[in-house]
Order: structure tokens, then sequence, then C-alpha cells
């Protein structure tokens, strides 16, 4: 059972384009935390890579098709709990798409990000603007506890064993050192090659944005810091990390002295959003 239900967790993956390391809804995620919870490690068949589309159109609220799994919680609660129709799906089959009643996009709808079918999503589809990394990684729905959980502890005699068997929730079996948190620049460092095996023979890895491991349990002798703070949770996983890490070492130039994300600070936040979400720039993007 446990082997059918983590193929069709597999299965959803393959459909979309999930990278979570990168993803705003990385340790709030329902999909993501299945795909822990029943010891999925990778997909054993190919990635089908769907050309889907962005959808920013609404001032509030924008949408990643290329996460949608399809499971249709918006369409209901649109019609159900907001009495209006936002959603529907287009066409059938794998080619099948979540569209919305509009030409112009959700901006052309009467979403409004307060609305039920707005908080429904369990994956990172539809995503509320201005509101990601709120709740720091670390901290956030799935990262201390598994999904089902809650529902497991008001069955005392099913024990998360019994439903799960095999399948322990501790994602990696951490040691110490080397630790490369904010993306990019860990790049590099793999064109060491063969030469990164020799030095895995000397060194434990602990933690990297491979094995998207939350939480800061132990201390390390070294931490790579890579990427520069561009967010709360950027800022809360820093101080943890230098906390947990003997020595801190900046690798690149976002973490030497800005780089890209620093850009940004020439710009107001109001015209940075203006250029990224209004309908007239993105024409690529809207639906
Ligand atoms: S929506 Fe969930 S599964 Fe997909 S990339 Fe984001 S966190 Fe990962
Ligand atoms: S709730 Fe999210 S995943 Fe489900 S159909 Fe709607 S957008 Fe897609």
């Amino acid at each position: 059972m446990t082997a059918d239900r983590r193929r069709i967790i597999e299965m959803l993956f393959l459909e979309g384009d999930h990278t979570c390391a990168y993803c705003v809804a990385s340790g709030d995620c329902e999909l993501q935390a299945l795909g822990y919870r029943l010891g999925m490690i990778a997909p054993t068949d190919p990635y089908l890579w769907p050309r889907t589309t962005i959808d920013a159109t609404h001032p509030d609220i924008y949408l990643d098709r290329s996460r949608c799994i399809l499971c249709s919680r918006c369409i209901e609660a649109s019609k159900q709990e907001d009495g209006k129709s936002v959603f529907g799906f287009d066409g059938r089959g794998i080619v099948m798409r979540l569209n919305v009643d509009a030409e112009g996009g959700l901006g052309a709808t009467d979403m409004a990000a307060i609305d039920k079918a707005a908080s429904v999503c369990p994956v990172a589809c539809i995503v509320i603007k201005r509101d990601s990394y709120r709740v720091p990684n670390g901290r956030r729905r799935f990262d201390s506890s598994p999904i089902g959980s809650d529902i497991e502890a008001k069955r005392p005699q099913a024990s998360p064993e019994a439903t799960f068997p095999n399948t322990p929730y501790v994602q990696t079996t951490p040691r110490h050192l080397l630790l490369d948190r904010l993306f990019r620049c860990h790049m590099s460092l793999l064109d060491i090659d063969e030469r990164l095996l020799e030095f895995m023979d000397l060194a434990d890895l602990d933690r990297s944005p491979f094995d998207d491991k939350k939480e800061f349990d132990r201390m390390v002798d070294v931490g790579f810091i890579e990427g520069g703070c561009s967010n709360e949770s950027n800022v809360y996983e820093l101080r943890e990390f230098r906390k947990h890490c003997r020595v801190l070492v900046a690798v690149g130039a976002c973490a030497v002295n800005g780089g890209v994300p620093a850009m940004r600070n020439v710009y107001t936040c109001a015209s940075a959003w203006r250029g990224c979400s209004s309908a007239r720039v993105p024409s690529k993007v809207a639906a």
C-alpha cells in the first residue's frame, strides 16, 4: 500500500515542475510533505516538463500552473464557500489545465485574497503575493511534524509506523560539516568534479540545497553561505546558521557584496511590483 501511494505521489511530481528547494511553499506543501512521509527519494520515470503559464495579472494573487496537481479544491471552494465561480478545468487527460473565468486572467475575475479559494491550494499554485516566507523555513507546517500526524494523534491505535511502515520521517542522518544554503554558487563547487569525492572522504556533509533539510540541529565545523538576505526568512536562517557553524565562509558575489539581490535596493517596492506583477508588462507570463 505504501509503495502504491508513493508511486501516485511520484507521478504528481513527474507531471509538474517541482523544485522544492526554491519554492515558496517548501515546508508548507502537502505534496512535498507526502513525498517525505512516503519515503520518496526521486521519481524513477522521466519528467514530462509540461509547458504551462504563470498568471500574475491579479494585484494580490498569482497562479503558477506548473505546480497545480488538479485536485479541484479551489474550484469547489470558490463555488461552495465564496459563492463565485472563479476556477475551472480546461481540456482532458494529460493536457488538462486549471483556468479562470475571465479572458483577462485572474486579475479580471472577482477573486479576492481573503477568499476561501485562495487558501485551500495544497501546493504553491495559488500564491498570495507579498506573503511568502512570512513563516521562516524551519518553522513551517510540516518542518517539525509529518503530514497526517494530527489525524494519527486522534487514533492512538494507529501509530505512524503502522500507517507508513519502513518510512521514518527523518529526512537525512546528519553528521557534521559543509553547509551551503542560498542557492546557485554551489554549482561552481560541483565543478571540482571527482575531487569532490576525495573531499567527501575527509568530511561529512550535514546539509545542502540538495537534501532540503530545514532545521539546524547540531554544530558543524564549517558552513558555506551563498546568496543574499532578501526576506525575513533569509535573515532568520542566516542567524541560525551563524549560531551552528564554528567557521562561516561567504561564497560568491551575492554573499560577499550583495550581488544581484542587492540591485533591488535602488528601486522602491512599488516600482518593482509594477515591473513584475502588473497586467501590462508581463504579457508573456499572463494567461
Ligand atoms: S509546490 Fe510543493 S512539491 Fe511543488 S515545488 Fe513547491 S514545495 Fe515542492
Ligand atoms: S487547489 Fe491548487 S493544486 Fe488544486 S486545482 Fe486548485 S490550483 Fe491546482
